[in-house]
């Protein structure tokens, strides 16, 4: 049960005032996602840091506003020029002055009286918003606030940004936090008092303070003591919450699972290559885990391409051998089936039996999978969560592959040790997560690499190209394809709507179509799996050459014979997804190439990150230049999301306090294994607040 006092953090948004239900639909999507399960609650406000800040003591003028950034500006009111008649989209502009220069303020739907009155002609007023640059002149379009003298000096002279969405004004969002804040308890201290002491860390609630209501501008900054606060706070209930699971997993002991390596033998016997050092390293790794008698929890860890699949195929193949069953677990549906079309022909040849669970299944077949599975008559499953769900019962499961681990969770983790008390757990990542940041994503976990890139893989000649040239490159496309090659075509993701990007995809697909007929696909998320597969088939099998695509493709897909990579708007894409997407080609003995098409002209980031992916195929350098340009994507004001899973913790400030925060969780555990001492109840709390409480059912599991 949750600790009562933090019951006010718990209730939905809208029992804020000034946040009706539309408003909490939209704070909903911004803060936890469409897809969360109720309504975002006051925690996930407070957990909302703000991206930056206006600091009012800083007035630049209109002419040295630089492009996006919000401002304060101290203007002259010229004129109004209203909104043409009958034309209720145009906006009404009101123009202003300073000694530097002019800026149009842009009012849609403005009501004309109330312009007039809150900007008088030849009067001063303050004006603060985002400045961008349209038809060559400066404009705010609904600054945030526009005040006199006297209302400037009641303004905070530092006044915290949010990241936000469409439907949401800076306004609203501050009010409700601010009122978020006055909802927070005076909460016991769950830091150890040396760690605190060292960091100098505010607590809890005064932390929050500091970050939403700051007095300057030092108190909020993203590496000063109360964000370093909250992320430590996030980042120790993240490693308490692993260390708990951790714990109990191992705690019922593995088996000892040993074979003769005969099945693994005839598997690998059926291969068309042979394995590279790292791959034969893995396996052998991976079988020394199985004899083991405590649990395996390993990860490994491969750049995309590298060859994973063959690895967890053979460790299968061993303990299937020792008697049991093995699991294969895929994020996607596409991905399941695609391992499915993989693994069955190998798996056949070692006379193994293989069925695919996913969530669509028709009900008879999934009975008949169902009951197999618990008779032990199937020795390998293939599927998505569907595997974890209730009523997928095994005989004896010895070995879960988890793909693309990332995005499970903790309580998938949990759901999985139900399925088989005794089974040894592989995971396996494309992601080139650096060593500094294993730890935050799977704990303490043993890892193997994979380093090397099959043998006979050449180099992808990677280019970027304007996108004024995008007929040219569709021409090359052509030509490329009539000579026997496959390639894909990756459409970008217009972060504001699916629907826009779905547009984007399916008219680049009837453009090609014109050049080159039937011979284009189209893939994205929105199509029913069953069309997406079908649709991925008949690229495989060549009926069509072009694959359009929006990122769906991103993670795992396999067409060894498509060498041709196109991204369109690579400069909207992140260094790790650029990586992923490229991954998709080279992977044939046949030269491959990745064209990344940008629309000019770059912004420093993106021009680097564009370079980056010039110079190097290293999936581990371009992850540790992804960690380093995001953080001079800070400087530059464009925050982009930091950890995947956290809200607060961000890599480039915060990941020297993880080792600590695990040290501590760790201490905690081994004194405290269950949580009862007097610490531990102020620990319950912040699992809850950072939403880390499914290892709470852990302890009451026993
Ligand atoms: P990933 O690590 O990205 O999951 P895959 O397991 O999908 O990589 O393997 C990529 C491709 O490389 C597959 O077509 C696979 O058959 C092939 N492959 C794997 N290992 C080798 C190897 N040692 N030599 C040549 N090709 C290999
Ligand atoms: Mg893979």
């Amino acid at each position: 049960m949750r600790p009562e006092i933090l019951n006010p953090l718990f209730r939905p948004v809208a029992s804020l005032p000034g946040i009706g239900p539309r408003l909490e639909t939209t704070i909903t999507r911004l803060l936890v996602g469409a897809e969360a399960p109720g309504p975002a609650r006051v925690v996930d406000l407070l957990l909302h840091l703000p991206s930056g800040l206006i600091d009012r003591r800083r007035q630049p003028g209109i002419a040295l506003a630089p492009e996006g950034a919000i401002v304060t500006l101290k203007v002259r009111i010229d004129r109004h020029r209203p909104a043409p008649p009958g034309n209720s989209r145009a906006p009404a502009r009101v123009y202003a002055h300073d000694d530097t220069g002019e800026i149009a303020l842009v009012f849609f739907h403005g009501n004309k009286t109330w312009l007039e009155r809150a900007m008088p002609i030849g009067e001063t007023r303050y004006v603060s918003g985002r400045v961008e640059w349209f038809n060559g002149a400066p404009q705010m379009v609904h600054p945030d606030h526009i005040v006199d003298e006297a209302g400037f000096a009641d303004l905070p002279l530092v006044e915290p940004v949010y990241p936000l969405t469409a439907g949401l004004s800076g306004k609203v969002l501050g009010k409700a936090v601010r009122a978020a804040l006055d909802a927070v308890p005076e909460l016991p201290e769950w830091i150890d008092s040396g760690v605190v002491a060292r960091h100098r860390f505010p607590a809890f609630r005064a932390a929050l303070g500091a970050m939403h209501t700051p007095a300057n501008v030092a108190d909020a900054a993203p590496d000063g003591p109360a964000a370093s606060r909250l992320a430590y706070d996030e980042l120790l209930a993240g490693q308490l919450a692993l260390a708990l699971v951790r714990a109990k997993l191992r705690k019922p002991r593995g088996k000892v699972r040993t074979s003769a390596g005969k099945l693994k033998a005839k598997i690998l016997a059926a291969l068309p290559f042979s394995l590279t050092n790292s791959q034969t390293a893995a396996i052998a790794d991976i079988e020394a885990d199985l004899a083991k008698p405590e649990r395996m929890l390993r990860l490994l860890q491969g750049d995309v391409g590298s060859g994973k699949t063959v690895v967890a195929l053979a460790a299968m193949a061993d303990a299937i051998e020792s008697g049991g069953q093995a699991a294969f677990m895929a994020p996607t549906e596409l991905l399941a089936r695609q391992h499915m079309r993989t693994i069955a022909p190998l798996a056949e040849a070692a006379g193994l039996e293989v069925a695919l669970l996913v969530g669509r299944d028709r009900a008879a077949a999934r009975q008949a999978a169902l009951a197999e599975l618990e008779s032990g008559a199937i020795d390998i499953v293939v599927g998505t969560h569907a595997v974890f769900q209730e009523g997928v019962e095994f005989k004896d499961l010895a070995l879960a592959v988890i793909d693309e681990q990332h995005r499970f969770g903790v309580h998938q983790r949990l759901a999985l040790a139900s399925k088989g008390p005794e089974a040894d757990v592989l995971v396996m990542t494309a992601t080139p997560i650096p060593r500094t940041l294993v730890l935050t994503y799977f704990g303490d976990m043993d890892v193997s690499r994979l380093t090397e890139k099959p043998a006979g893989r050449r180099p992808i000649d990677t280019r970027a190209v304007p996108l004024d040239r995008i007929g040219e490159v569709a021409e090359r496309i052509a030509a490329a394809t009539r000579d026997g090659a496959k390639a894909y075509w990756v459409c970008p993701l217009v972060e504001e709507s699916e629907s826009t990007d779905l547009a984007a995809a399916d008219a680049r697909a009837a453009d090609l179509s014109r050049i080159l007929g039937d011979q284009v696909g189209l893939v994205h998320g929105r199509m029913k799996s069953a069309d997406k597969d079908a649709e991925m088939r008949r690229f495989q099998s060549g009926e069509t050459r072009v694959l359009v695509a929006t990122t769906v493709i991103e993670v795992g897909v396999d067409v060894p014979d498509a060498t041709i990579m196109v991204i369109e708007h690579a400069e909207r894409f992140g260094l790790a997804q650029l990586h992923q997407l490229r991954g998709r080609v080279g992977r044939s003995d046949r030269p491959s190439t990745c064209l990344l098409l940008y629309k000019a002209p770059l912004g420093a980031t993106a021009h680097a990150r564009l370079q980056v992916m010039r110079d190097t195929e290293d999936g581990f350098v371009i992850a540790e230049e992804d960690l380093r340009l995001r953080g001079e994507g800070e400087v530059l004001g464009t925050r982009q999301s930091g950890m995947p899973g956290f809200r607060v913790a961000r890599p480039e400030f915060h990941g020297a306090l993880l080792e600590s925060a695990r040290d501590e969780a760790r201490l905690m555990l081994a004194r405290d294994p269950d949580l009862t001492g007097p610490r531990a109840e102020a620990l319950r709390m912040l699992l809850y607040l950072f939403g880390r409480d499914d290892a709470i059912r852990l302890l009451r599991a026993g």
